[in-house]
């Protein structure tokens, strides 16, 4: 596989200042105690920022989360979210991943005002429609649950601007990719999409050939590779 943002540490260190975030996301990743972006982040963030679809090849403990997470809060720090129609979706195979993400935005976001919703199962509906009813720039969901809210009417998909599949992989060992694609069908075709997976098994490779705009294709190396060069 070609890779558009391979990132060679060896070469050349890189700086969070770099990548192009705003100075209040940088001021909240400096407070986390982060000295320098991970090979993911690094590759993947001004891809992001400048608006280009992505295609993550990356797993859980490269920095990935942050390589979607810090991006997505300046593009979202412009504009308003409207009552039912998130801003943008980051579809999670698991609870506890979604729960994971949210707290990157609570991190990463406490100098912004952005809204954020989560919806899981074991959370009761009416809780999360009164959110959805105030408008949501994040809204974070395990597929199954986001479809229920999509067929009891509690929210309209027209809306979103940033489509993140995390875990595509996972997604697909655990029977999503159905559901997957049809949430795909439902938002706004000019929307930028990011997707994340640690392999690319065929059935992923097609999503990406259906529902992809030339995307970027990033990679990040395990964290113990990526701190053996320092
Ligand atoms: P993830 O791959 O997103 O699950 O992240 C794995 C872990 O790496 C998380 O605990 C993050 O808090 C941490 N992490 C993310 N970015 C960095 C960074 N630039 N430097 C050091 N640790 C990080």
């Amino acid at each position: 596989m070609l890779f558009d943002c391979a990132y060679d540490f060896t070469l050349v260190p890189m700086n969070f200042e770099d990548l192009g975030l705003g100075p209040k996301t940088l001021k909240a990743v400096k407070e986390t105690g982060y000295t320098e972006p991970t090979p993911i982040q690094a590759s993947a963030i001004p891809h992001v920022l400048a608006a280009r679809d992505v295609l993550g090849i990356a797993q859980t403990g490269t920095g990935k989360t942050a390589s979607f997470t810090l991006p997505m809060i300046d593009i979202l720090s412009r504009g308003r979210a409207k009552a039912r129609m998130p801003r943008s979706l980051i579809l999670e195979p698991t609870r506890e991943l979604a729960a994971q993400v949210a707290e990157n935005f609570e991190t990463y976001g406490k100098y912004h005002k952005l809204s954020m919703a989560l919806l899981i199962g074991g959370v009761a509906f009416g809780e999360q429609n009164r959110k959805l009813m105030q408008g949501v720039d994040v809204l974070i969901a395990t597929p199954g649950r986001l479809l229920d809210h999509i067929e009891r009417g509690n929210l309209l998909m027209n809306g979103v601007q940033l489509l993140v599949v995390d875990e595509a992989d996972r997604m697909l060992d655990m029977g999503f990719i159905p559901d997957i694609e049809r949430i795909f069908k439902m938002t706004p075709f000019t929307r930028q999409t990011l997707f994340f997976s640690a392999t690319m098994p065929t059935e992923i490779q097609r999503i990406v050939d259906t529902f992809f705009t030339q995307p970027k294709t990033c990679r990040g190396d395990p964290p113990d590779r990526h701190r053996r060069h320092h």
